[in-house]
């Protein structure tokens, strides 16, 4: 994969977040954009974090990429072949608890919990850590039974639960949206996902009164999503093109 290629193809999606939070009345610095690696090697992730650099030294004025896998396989595998450009990993993926200690030794974050077990799991496991790890609870907003994600009704109790674990920080609330080429419904799953955000923050508790993050949106639909207020975007093909496909 050429720099340039990457280059032209992430400008192009910073671009699209731009205008998407322009025509939402939003300041595009709230909407961090996450690539989405998976299947990539590390020479392709390794593209797009210099792309992602020498827009950042030419003055894009926008923030470093953070980089997201879905597999621990694919982490442990992409990621210390990285360390020299020291990205941000975060777990896109469900993560069993048997692979827990090879996704901390490289994660900053998991954005993919969604029951009491793993997040009990990861507190555990953090305590060596010095800074306390970030956790996002998945959000099943679709309802759709192949989709991972505690339901929108559990999500709120879940995350307030998860918030008073040592070791952990809650960020927010993820998802990955309908798979619908109707954009009224994929707008509704967001909303639903800001719904439980909302009601998270609103509740509180100890722990959530900065869990503000939505983690929602990918190459095809992100701008539905900064619409109803993503403050993470997760894009795959739009940087890095076509997937291979899974064998
Ligand atoms: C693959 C993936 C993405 C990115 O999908 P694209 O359609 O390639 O942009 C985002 N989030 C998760 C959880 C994914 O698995």
């Amino acid at each position: 994969m050429e720099v340039q290629d990457v280059a032209a193809r992430l400008a192009r999606v910073h671009e699209r977040v731009r205008s998407a939070c322009s025509a939402a009345g939003r300041d595009p610095h709230e909407v961090r954009v996450l690539l989405a690696a998976k299947t990539m090697d590390a020479p392709a992730v390794r593209a797009a974090l210099l792309a992602d650099a020498a827009a950042r030294a030419a003055g894009s004025g926008t923030a470093p990429v953070l980089l997201g896998e879905n597999r621990v396989q694919e982490l442990v595998a992409t990621a210390p072949h990285l360390t020299d450009l020291a990205p941000t990993w975060h777990v896109i993926g469900p993560l069993q608890s048997n692979k827990v200690n090879a996704a901390l030794r490289w994660a900053d974050a998991v954005q993919s919990v969604a029951d009491d077990a793993l997040a009990l799991r990861l507190s555990q496991r953090v305590r060596e850590r010095t800074a306390p790890l970030d956790v996002w609870v998945q959000v099943n907003v679709s309802g759709e039974p192949s989709k991972h994600g505690t339901s929108p009704a559990e999500a709120p109790d879940l995350a307030v639960r998860v918030a008073a674990l040592p070791g952990l920080r809650l960020a927010g609330v993820m998802t990955v949206g309908a798979r619908s080429d109707d954009e009224s419904v994929v707008r509704a799953g967001y909303a639903r996902l800001r719904a439980v955000r909302d009601a998270v923050v609103a509740s509180g508790a100890p722990g959530t009164a900065d869990a503000d993050g939505l983690s929602m949106g990918m190459s095809g639909d992100l701008e539905a999503a900064v619409a109803e207020g993503a403050t993470v975007v997760r894009v795959g093909t739009a940087v890095f093109g076509a997937r291979p496909a899974p064998r």
